[in-house]
């Protein structure tokens, strides 16, 4: 799950874009796959009158299907559609892993099931490529121009090393790359691999969550700012809530959108936690400090 757009002031009222993440299923085992640990297969219908009603309450103009895999649930997402009032003022895109895309042809046919899109972000790199062949990726870039769909790669990176894999992609057309390290989250975490670290501890500690200005959705759990570690790891449960107002009015909310790393392990009274090795974001030191809460306050 990526949401690539970020607004320059968090405003706690106002919800810029929603990601929503539909369910686990997917046709892909990738080795570093964050949801590899499939929670819940499919939305209820509960829960998409949740989606809907804080659609609503935040006119949130922005949405973004992600999984598993997004074209796994086409009529999930067209029922969510078809019951916005203002569609047609709202953007709508997927992440997807591009298996249908065999075909210019078959790329279109899947798209133009869709009630709207407007983007397509594609998951690429070593790990997809085991499952995604090559002239998938310019059979949708070239679909996607066709249907007037803008068009971008999440590229996940192990290690620099994977960087020559931007040349093929570069060869193929003129979009946008987003470069993300790999975390140790779920599959990547059980197989060990991770994106060796750039942060020191000293960068770490002074480092603020990434996605405090961010809002998603988790088929089976709720509403949440994080897509990251403590989304993946299961040992902290205070980082998800039953609307975005609850997230938003939550401790674990206001904790993560106004102090450092260095800040909340002082707030909880975790200064004895160790802390962990380099690593390539402050998802790890996060999820540390939260688990270590979570024991704390079970015992
Ligand atoms: S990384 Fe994406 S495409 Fe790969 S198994 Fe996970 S959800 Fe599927
Ligand atoms: S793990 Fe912590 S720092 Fe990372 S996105 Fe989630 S809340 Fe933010």
């Amino acid at each position: 799950m990526a949401i690539t757009e970020k607004p320059a002031k968090i405003r706690p009222d106002k919800i810029f874009g929603l990601g929503i993440v539909l369910g686990y299923r997917c046709n892909f085992s990738c080795a570093h796959c964050a949801t590899a640990e499939k929670k819940s297969l499919s939305l209820t219908n509960k829960e998409i009158i949740a989606i809907l009603r804080a659609i609503k309450t935040h006119s949130i103009k922005s949405l973004l299907f992600v999984g598993g895999e997004p074209t796994l649930y086409v009529p999930v997402i067209n029922g969510i559609l078809s019951s916005l009032e203002r569609l047609d003022k709202t953007e709508v895109g997927i992440t997807t892993n591009g298996h249908f895309a065999g075909s210019r042809g078959s790329a279109k046919a899947l798209l133009s099931t869709f009630r709207k899109l407007d983007y397509v972000q594609l998951s690429y790199d070593k790990f997809h490529l085991k499952f995604l062949p090559g002239p998938n990726v310019k059979n949708l870039y070239l679909a996607c121009k066709e249907l007037g769909i803008r068009f971008n790669v999440l590229f996940a990176m192990e290690s620099p090393l994977d960087l020559a894999l931007l040349k093929d992609l570069k060869a193929v057309g003129d979009f946008p790359i987003s470069i993300q390290p790999v975390l140790p989250l779920g599959a990547a975490r059980t197989n060990s691999i991770k994106y060796k670290g750039v942060l020191s501890t000293r960068k770490m500690l002074a480092s603020r969550c990434p996605s405090r200005a961010f809002m998603s959705y988790l088929c089976g759990q709720g509403f949440t700012s994080c897509c990251s570690s403590l989304t993946f790891s299961g040992s902290f449960s205070g980082y998800v809530h039953r609307s975005p107002m609850a997230h938003r009015d939550s401790h674990f909310y206001r904790l993560i959108s106004k102090l450092t790393l260095g800040e909340i392990r002082k707030k909880l009274g975790l200064e004895r936690e160790p802390l962990p090795e380099m690593q390539a974001s402050p998802c790890p030191l996060c999820e540390r400090l939260f688990a270590a809460k979570s024991r704390g306050s079970s015992k």
